[in-house]
């Protein structure tokens, strides 16, 4: 059985770093979806194994498939201004992505490569067990909040949701690369970073009734926005 088959029979034995290097080494060869015959490397993604705060983008973009890992472009440097102003690091985070290999040309991840990748995403969930996860940009806040509302309307306000089994709060956020084309939407995004830590230190919604992104909420979400080594990254 594979770890991503294992992650949805709850808790098994084993450190959580253990098991995400685990799931890490499945992704690494994972064909699943035809992103696997274009991209130079799979973006697992990295951080902190322990972190309270998780941030999951829309895919790889040219630099993240060059070098395997997540916001590592111009977007990435952004983010990491933005948890530096409220006193974090990407240490003490975990970054992702709905999809982990490059879409060709940087267009939109298909509902099948979506839903690919979701045990991947699910997997390190239910392994990371975040409070708070931030979702960058329309695509990644439509999908795992399963609606179809704007993340211009949704955006710095957080949600209790049930995710992969778990209760979280997503917070929508626009995504960096929206502040490096529209500037004004810097401040923007520094005011929904600063709601951040306080929202770590609310109880968790336990009892938030909707579990996202299940295998329809992928297809309709996706389908309706149409038109080095990472291991020593993980913390632990
Ligand atoms: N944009 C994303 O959504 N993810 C990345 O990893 C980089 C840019």
């Amino acid at each position: 059985m594979t770890i991503s088959e294992q992650m949805g029979q709850g808790p098994e034995a084993g450190s959580r770093r253990e098991r995400l290097v685990e799931l890490y080494r499945e992704a690494s060869g994972c064909t699943r979806c035809p992103l696997s015959e274009t991209r130079t490397r799979v973006v697992f993604g990295s951080g902190n194994a322990d972190a309270d705060l998780m941030f999951i983008g829309e895919g790889p973009g040219s630099e993240e498939d060059r070098q395997g890992l997540p916001f590592v472009g111009r977007a990435g440097a952004v983010l990491t201004d933005l948890l530096d102003e409220i006193g974090l690091s990407r240490e003490d985070v975990w970054i992702s992505n709905v999809v982990r290999c490059r879409p060709p040309g940087n267009r939109d991840p298909q509902p099948l490569e979506v839903e690919s990748c979701q045990p991947y995403t699910y997997g390190q969930i239910q392994l990371i067990e975040p409070r708070v996860i931030g979702t960058l940009g329309n695509f990644a806040t439509r999908l795992l909040t399963s609606s179809r509302t704007p993340i211009s309307r949704v955006r710095g306000t957080p949600q209790a949701h049930t995710l992969a089994g778990r209760p979280v709060f997503l917070m929508p956020l626009f995504h960096p690369a929206a502040a490096l084309r529209t500037p004004s939407l810097l401040e923007t995004l520094r005011e929904d970073f600063r709601k951040l830590p306080d929202l770590l230190n609310e109880p968790l919604p336990e009892g938030a009734a909707r579990e996202s992104a299940t295998a329809a909420a992928v297809a309709g979400a996706a389908a309706d926005h149409r038109g080095a080594d990472q291991l020593d990254l993980f913390g632990g």
